[in-house]
This record gives structure tokens, C-alpha cells and sequence, in this order.
């Protein structure tokens, strides 16, 4: 019995010491990534109702020199845990501002900002000073955030998205509906835009409770005066329904998905008069 618990004691430590040294190892190559700038932005058309590109979507993506693409999932919470977010946001952005900037056709582009980057560091003098530095006229630039931004409330996320606001660029709220006090939040911060958590467009077809939360979405953000985008729209049928209910623009599979923004120059390019 003694060796049996001895054994089994032996055998969590060791899985603990492997997820614990996975996790440093992983650490170890996010410094080195930012270092190295393997970071790159995707890109994600944004349609409206008649199915014209209105922007794109940046989601970042870590080039690994073995790993190949790595998602996300993948390294974004160790990199908030860390700090290394905001090395990572400021690569995305710079790069995503700057395939912007080249474009023939001033579409906008949408970037994910971590509530770790507002925490931190002054997100605005960065936004503005890649915006200078890339030429990137400040309207094409919209600037998806989410509630954890904003439950710090001692003022400093307040400040920084009016300054924000002030340069030209634009707040969209994400994930809209999935957090616990988006309603008081968007009566307090200067949005532009909400976005419908996906996990609603997911339901639309076979929940009558997901349809009716996002016919309300859409009429209050309308009353609002914001704009109103669907992410994660995979079929057609979603994507009618969410016509209907009078959504203004639409993001996901079923549009396109998110790739290097070479995969979509026909959508970019002055030739594309389509
Ligand atoms: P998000 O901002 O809610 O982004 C939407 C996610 O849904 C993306 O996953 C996108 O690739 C995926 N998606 C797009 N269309 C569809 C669809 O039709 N169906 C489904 N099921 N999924 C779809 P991704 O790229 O893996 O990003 C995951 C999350 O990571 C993002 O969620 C965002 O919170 C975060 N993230 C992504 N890029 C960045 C970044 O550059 N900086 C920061 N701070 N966070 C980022
Ligand atoms: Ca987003
Ligand atoms: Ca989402
Ligand atoms: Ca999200």
C-alpha cells in the first residue's frame, strides 16, 4: 500500500513538473517569437446585406520556425498571463495598418485589443503612432474590444478609448451578449459598433430564444445609433435570418476565412470593380 501511494504521488508529481515545464518552455518561445517578430496578421472579410466587402477582420496568427501556424488558442492567454500580449498586439497591428495602407481600396480592418494592453501600456499613443508611422488613415480603423477592457473601472480604460475615439478610429464592442454587463457598459463607453457573440448565430436556426435575443441586439443597438455586425455566420440560412433581422454586416465561414491577406488581393485591388 505504502509503495502503491508512493508510486501514485510520484507519478502526479511528474505529470505537474511536464505541464509546468511545458508551459516555461512555451514562454520561453513567445519572448523569443516577439523578439523575432513571428507574428502575422489574417485577415476576415466583413460583408454587408447586398454582400459587399466592407473590411476585414485581423486575427493573429504565430508563424512557428516547427510548429507551423499556431493558433490563438494556443499562446494568447499564457501571453496576457505574461505580458507579452502587448508586444504581440503592437506586431499585429503595425503589420495589419500596414497591408492596409497598400490596399487600393480604403476598406477597414478590425483588430483585437487585450484588456492586458490597457492595463499596461498607453494603447492610444501606440495606436497613434503606428497610425503615423503606416500612413493608415484613422477611420479604416476599427478597434474591437471586449468587457474585460472595460471592467477595470478606474478610469484608465475610460480615458484611453476617448482618446482612441478622438484620433478617428473606431470601438466596436465584441462578443456582444456573452458577458454579464454588456448593457451598462455600452450606456458609459463611446462605441461605434457591437458585434453578436457567435455562440448566438450558432443557434439561430434551431433556437427560437437565439432569435429573439438577436432580433433585441439588433434593435438596441440600432436605438443606439451603433452599427451591428454577426460573427461566426457559417450558412446561408444564418445569414438570411440575420438579414431579416436587420443586422448590418456579417463575418464567418460562409463569407470567407480568415487567411494572409495575399488570399483575398482580389478583394483589395483596384481591379476588383465587382
Ligand atoms: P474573436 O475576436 O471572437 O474572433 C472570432 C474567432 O472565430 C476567430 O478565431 C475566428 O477565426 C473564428 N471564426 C471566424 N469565422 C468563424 C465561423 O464562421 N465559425 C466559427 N466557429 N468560428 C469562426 P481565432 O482566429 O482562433 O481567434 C480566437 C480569439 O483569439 C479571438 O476571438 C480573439 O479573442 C483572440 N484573438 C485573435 N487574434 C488576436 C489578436 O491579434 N490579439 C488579441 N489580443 N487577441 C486575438
Ligand atoms: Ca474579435
Ligand atoms: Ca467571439
Ligand atoms: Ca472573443
Amino acid at each position: 500500500v505504502k509503495a502503491d501511494q508512493r508510486g501514485s504521488f510520484r507519478f502526479f508529481e511528474t505529470t505537474l513538473d511536464a505541464s509546468l515545464r511545458e508551459k516555461r518552455m512555451l514562454h520561453k518561445e513567445l519572448i523569443e517569437a516577439v523578439e523575432a517578430e513571428q507574428f502575422e496578421p489574417f485577415f476576415q472579410p466583413q460583408v454587408t446585406a447586398s454582400g459587399e466587402v466592407v473590411g476585414f477582420e485581423v486575427l493573429g496568427r504565430w508563424r512557428h520556425p516547427n510548429r507551423g501556424l499556431v493558433m490563438p488558442a494556443r499562446f494568447i492567454a499564457l501571453a496576457e498571463e505574461t505580458g507579452l500580449i502587448s508586444g504581440i498586439d503592437e506586431q499585429i497591428l503595425r503589420a495589419a495598418c500596414r497591408e492596409a495602407a497598400s490596399w487600393d481600396r480604403p476598406l477597414s480592418i478590425a483588430v483585437n485589443l487585450s484588456p492586458i494592453d490597457f492595463r499596461r501600456g498607453d494603447v492610444a499613443s501606440m495606436i497613434l503612432s503606428i497610425l503615423f508611422e503606416t500612413g493608415l488613415s484613422p477611420g479604416r480603423l476599427n478597434v474591437e474590444i471586449t468587457e474585460g477592457v472595460l471592467m477595470q473601472d478606474d478610469g484608465r480604460a475610460m480615458s484611453q478609448l476617448r482618446r482612441i475615439r478622438d484620433l478617428g478610429a473606431h470601438l466596436a464592442m465584441d462578443d456582444f451578449g456573452s458577458g454579464y454587463s454588456s448593457l451598462s457598459y455600452l450606456q458609459a463607453f463611446p462605441f461605434d459598433k457591437i458585434k453578436i457573440d457567435g455562440t448566438f448565430v450558432a443557434q439561430l436556426g434551431s433556437n427560437p430564444q437565439s432569435r429573439a435575443i438577436v432580433r433585441a441586439i439588433i434593435g438596441l443597438g440600432h436605438s443606439l445609433g451603433l452599427s451591428v455586425i454577426a460573427e461566426g455566420v457559417e450558412t446561408n440560412a444564418q445569414f438570411e435570418l440575420l438579414v431579416a433581422l436587420g443586422c448590418d454586416e456579417f463575418q464567418g465561414y460562409l463569407i470567407g476565412h480568415p487567411a494572409p491577406a495575399a488570399a483575398y488581393r482580389d478583394l483589395t485591388s483596384a481591379e476588383s470593380a465587382t
